[in-house]
């Protein structure tokens, strides 16, 4: 957009007058921060930096040095002979009143054959005023899943939100270095605000650092991961505690997020949290799955007498309802249809013909009775049978289907009928008088 304020006027006109850093910066990003890989097939490694060829013997421990430009590799085993990288760095330095970040992109190519090129430029700019106030400046950064480029004239950039942007703020990015030339206004290094800065954008630094003790404390421990973390969920009290406990032993805590999923499961076993024998383990995944699984075995037994005093509060239950009318059974050939007399032999039923009469408690049902008719002692139909009015309100088999002799069952029952209506009667009689 075209600059309308004095300050926008003063950022765009300021902004053109500095010199160009992007050889700088490349440079810079060429020798420390680019990774160098070297891809392994059996016999050979292909130098990403240099193109060239050497054979894997040289490789130690996933390392290796090249013999023709001499740079440190680290080796994956691949049959790739290209690869992409990016990265982003950061010059800070300060312009009249202006604490000023420049931001710059790079661009990495390797090819198998060839010396890595790598294509630098500046994109963006923060002008920073000591009241907090900020004007950005720089290309339009174009951002979706599919695409992250910048491009456009060099201008006033103002976020928008945008509610289907995934990315919250475009123009707030991360480098990953700032420069070691880097110049910072002591109003910002007193904080620990400098060249080192990692875990949060200097936008958000400069934000929340300078009212928040503990965060501060955090950056200059260079606790990075938990920094990050801690500016979006609150620190309380007894994280800090085992926090401090992580900074006393020099203990650098790398992955934030598993580290308090491991400090909760240490609160969970009444474990000391001021102990540094439990608050920095030397390995932190095994740590926090060891804890996780014994966490998961006391959830699982818990779950298994809640289920265990449930079933025994079901059967009083279901004595209470339906006792009188339990015991049952009579023959008609090889078959026999029985009364199920507990809630165990309804679950034992229900597993056997997987059918819901178990899970969907019609043990408990006060207008019906559930009958199990079988042959040999093998249940084939489970029968529902109303104490209404003494007919069968379903008469099912394996998976809900009848069996082949579903017709003389049901015929059976409903010449049985009466031994029920006799005793649900009589019940009746008890209960009134
Ligand atoms: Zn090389």
């Amino acid at each position: 957009m075209k600059p309308r304020t004095k300050f926008q006027f003063d950022v765009v006109a300021r902004s053109k007058e500095l010199p160009k850093l992007n050889g700088l910066m490349q440079e810079y990003t060429r020798t420390k921060i680019v990774e160098y890989k070297g891809f392994a097939t059996k016999n050979r490694v292909v130098c990403m930096q240099c193109g060239e060829k050497f054979s894997s013997e040289l490789v130690s421990r996933k390392k290796s040095v090249c013999p023709h430009c001499s740079t440190k590799i680290t080796v994956e085993k691949s049959r790739c002979t290209t690869d992409k990288q990016t990265y982003y760095t950061a010059y800070a330095q300060i312009i009249g009143e202006y604490q000023v970040i420049r931001y710059f992109i790079h661009y990495c190519f390797f090819n198998a054959g060839y010396q890595a090129k790598i294509g630098s430029s500046e994109i963006m700019q923060h002008w920073i005023k000591d009241n907090g106030k900020c004007e950005t400046v720089g290309y339009n950064h174009y951002v979706n899943i599919y695409c992250d480029s910048w491009s456009g004239d060099w201008e006033i950039r103002q976020e928008y939100s945008n509610y289907y942007s995934y990315y919250r703020s475009k123009y707030e990015i991360w480098p990953d270095k700032y420069h070691p030339n880097s110049v910072f206004k002591d109003r910002y290094t007193k904080y620990g605000i400098n060249a080192n800065l990692d875990g949060l954008t200097f936008l958000k630094a400069i934000q929340v650092i300078p009212n928040n003790p503990r965060l501060e404390t955090l950056l200059k421990c260079k606790q990075y991961s938990l920094l990050n973390l801690f500016t979006s969920q609150r620190m309380t009290d007894t994280y800090w505690a085992a926090v401090k406990i992580c900074i006393r032993n020099k203990y650098k805590v790398k992955d934030s997020k598993m580290w308090l999923d491991y400090v909760d499961l240490l609160l969970y076993f009444n474990k000391d949290i001021h102990n540094a024998k439990y608050v920095c383990p030397v390995n932190l995944k095994k740590e926090h799955d060891r804890l996780v699984k014994k966490k998961r075995d006391i959830q699982r037994k818990q779950a298994a007498e809640r289920k265990r005093q449930q079933a025994q509060e079901w059967e009083t239950q279901f004595k209470a309802l339906k006792g009188h009318l339990i015991g049952i059974a009579f023959q008609e050939d090889n078959l026999t249809i029985k009364t199920l007399d507990s809630v165990q032999e309804y679950l034992e039923e229900g597993d056997a013909l997987h059918h819901c009469i178990f899970t969907n408690e019609y043990f408990l049902k006060k207008e019906s009775i559930c009958l199990s008719a079988r042959m040999k002692g093998e249940p084939l139909e489970t029968i529902e049978l109303s104490l209404k009015d003494m007919k069968i309100v379903q008469c099912h088999g394996k998976f809900n289907q009848p069996s082949k002799h579903h017709d003389k069952i049901i015929e059976a029952v409903n010449k049985n009928a009466s031994i029920f209506r006799k005793l649900y009667k009589r019940s009746k009689q008890l209960q009134t008088a």
